[in-house]
This record gives structure tokens, sequence and C-alpha cells, in this order.
């Protein structure tokens, strides 16, 4: 996968502009931008507490002037919702002719609209671009909010690593296992080391053709499990188990797995609407699953949204991103953090605290047996 670099954003960036001091004082004023947005996003959630508080005290106690006169404007407001259908241009009751490009006013009919429209049109643009700004804080703030951790594996019942080659999906029961459990030895009753070629899990045999995967994998297909849709649509996109390559068919299945639940497969979408493939080159998609992945802790994604931040010279977002994806392990973001530290875009205790995180997330992943198999093959390697 294509990987943006910090520094080659920022050189990039620097060939347009041609003055290193523009772009620097153009990205900490972005960076200090997102900062806004960041306590936008404060100041709403400030002001949700501060109504809830309102209506809290209101029970407690009336003796609060100010309080109740709060009220008294929420429940004017609450009564003017209730009645909306007053018309904007007359006055008269019963109005359900909508604006529809702001959704705020109502009028008796297309005429009271029509009469109206020239005295609207002020209005009705700050009250989309109210809703507009409303709808992007919303986005950002679930945006931002901690994705939910990568699951455990079910049979060392360890975090599983971010890293595709530290698990595996296994066909015959539809369980993902970590390295370590694959590799695990595994003994006779003698104690004796038994040629191990079968699932960790359920103990089936491992296929022994690429026909016997083929049918196992179209067999829970069959039975609508994403992650052996996801899987399959890999095994299309690089012609695997003796699948014929077919990308049209892997984006099918990803969107299949990704509505059934496994959201990571929007990750793939993504990638194939940035680099065009199976469909035309879409920026705007493309961002559009890499977030949808990301919302679900797909740690990939959420490094690439990382990038386009920088791209776009947004460093605060980009930090944002980073920040959450070295949690979840991801080493890209972590130098990205470097990177943007090293340019003085980022405090100290920014890579500081990225450091950490990164350090916590090997300490959840890390085990012996994983270690080991890390060891006997490449593979296996986790982290
Ligand atoms: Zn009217
Ligand atoms: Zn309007
Ligand atoms: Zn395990
Ligand atoms: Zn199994």
């Amino acid at each position: 996968m294509k990987q943006h670099v910090v520094y080659a954003a920022v050189r990039r960036r620097r060939v347009r502009n041609s003055a290193h001091l523009v772009i620097t004082k153009e990205m900490k004023e972005s960076a200090s931008q997102t900062i806004n947005t960041t306590s936008t996003i404060n100041t709403v959630s400030d002001s949700i507490n501060n109504n809830m508080n309102i209506s809290n005290n209101n029970k407690a106690t009336n003796n609060d002037n100010n309080t109740l006169e709060v009220t008294e404007q929420l429940q004017t407001m609450r009564v003017a919702d209730n009645n909306v259908s007053i018309c904007a241009n007359c006055g008269k009751e019963g109005a359900n002719n909508i604006c529809n490009k702001c959704q705020q006013v109502k009028y008796c009919n297309a005429v009271c609209k029509k009469v109206h429209k020239k005295k609207h049109k002020k209005d009705c643009g700050e009250h989309q671009r109210l809703a507009a700004e409303r709808a992007a804080e919303l986005h950002d703030i679930e945006l931002f909010k901690p994705p939910p951790p990568k699951e455990d594996c079910p049979i060392c019942f360890l975090r599983m690593p971010y890293l595709g080659s530290g698990s595996k999906y296994k066909s015959c029961c539809g369980k993902v296992i970590c390295s370590g459990c694959i590799y695990a030895p595994v003994y006779d009753s003698q104690g004796n080391q038994v040629d191990n070629q079968k699932c960790a899990f359920c103990r089936t045999p491992n296929p022994k053709s690429d026909e016997e995967s083929k049918k196992r994998i179209f067999k829970r297909v069959e039975l609508n499990d994403p992650l052996a849709m996801y899987n399959l649509g890999c095994c299309y996109r690089d012609g695997l188990n003796g699948l014929t390559q077919d990308y049209v068919k892997a984006l099918e299945l990803w969107q299949q797995a990704a509505e059934l639940g496994f959201t990571g497969a929007y990750s793939h979408i993504g990638y194939a609407y940035e680099n065009g493939i199976g469909v035309g080159v879409d920026e705007k998609k493309a961002t559009h699953y890499y977030e949808l992945a990301a919302i679900e802790g797909n740690i990939a994604a959420r490094n690439k949204l990382g990038g386009s931040e920088i791209d776009a010279g947004n460093v605060g977002r980009a930090l944002m991103h980073f920040m959450i994806a070295v949690r979840g392990g991801n080493d890209k973001s972590l130098q990205a953090i470097k990177e943007i530290y090293t340019y003085g875009l980022a405090t100290k205790e920014d890579y500081t605290k990225a450091l950490q995180s990164y350090q916590t997330y090997l300490g959840e992943i890390k085990s012996d047996q994983r270690d080991k198999a890390a060891a006997a093959h490449d593979c296996y390697r986790y982290y």
C-alpha cells in the first residue's frame, strides 16, 4: 500500500510554496485551527452538559431567577417548536410547506414561500451554514472517539496484534487465531510432540489443496460469515486458492462483509477508490470508506486518514489520527509523529505520548509463544 510519508508531503508542499517558512506558518495555523475545532467540540458538549444542569437545577430549586428565566425561554422555544406550523410569511397557523433548503421555516403554500423568498434568503443561508457546521462537529465527535480495541485471540485470550501476519482466519471454524497459537506445539498423552497439521481451535485437519481451501471458504460465505467474505475478497484480489483475479468481485465481497459487521473491509474499498482499482479514482469516497473503517478500529485506515490530513496541511487533525493509530499498534503512524515532531510541528509531549502509547500496545500483545512463532518464521511476525 502506498504510504503517506510526512517528510515527502512536507517536501512536496515546499516545492509548491517554495518557502519553508510559509509552510510552517500555514501548518501551524492549521494545527491551531484543529485545536479550535476540538475546543468547539468541547464547547458543544459543555453546552449540552450546561443545559442538562439547567434543568436539573430547576428541578431541585426554583429560587434562582436566572434559571427560571432560562427555563421559560427553553419552554417558549419548545412551544414554538411544537407549533412550527406558523407561516413565516403571513403568520397563519397550519403551515406545512417547508423550506427545502434549510428545513427550518414553514409556509402555508407555495405562494407564501415565493413571496417570502427574498426576505428569507439571508436567514436561509445562515440556517444552512449552522446546520453544516453542526453536522461537521458531530462527524468529528464520531470520527475521533476512541475506537473499539482489537479482539482477543479465542485461545490464549491475549489482544490480537494489529499486524496482518500476527493472526490468521481459519475457514474450518471461522475463527481468527493468533500466530502464537497457530505455531504452538501439540503433545500427545506421552508428552511427545505430534505433527500439528490441525486447526488450533477446532482441530480440523488443515486443507491439503487450493481446491479444499476454496471449498471451505465458499461454504462459510454461504453461512453469511462476514470474515469469510472479506477473506474470499482478498483471494479474488490476489488470485489465490486457484481463483482468477477479479477486483470487482473482491469489492462486492468486501462491501457485503462490511454490511454484515466486518467494517474493516471498508478500508480495502477506500484503497480501491484512492488508487482507482476496479472503480474510478474518487478521493471523497476513499476518505468516506477509510473513515467508516477507522471509526470501527481499523488502524491502517486511520493511518491513511492521518496521511491525507498531512497532505492537506492539517497537522493538528493528522496528529489526532496518528495518535489513535499508534495506540492500536501502527508503527508507521509512530514514525509519522516522530517526523512531525522533527519538523517542529508537534511538541515533545506529543511524541513522548505516542511512544508510551506504542509501548502500552506492545505490552498488551507480546507473548513468549508469539515471539517463538515470529523467531521461527517471518510469516508469524506480529509487530
Ligand atoms: Zn402564509
Ligand atoms: Zn430556508
Ligand atoms: Zn492466541
Ligand atoms: Zn478451525
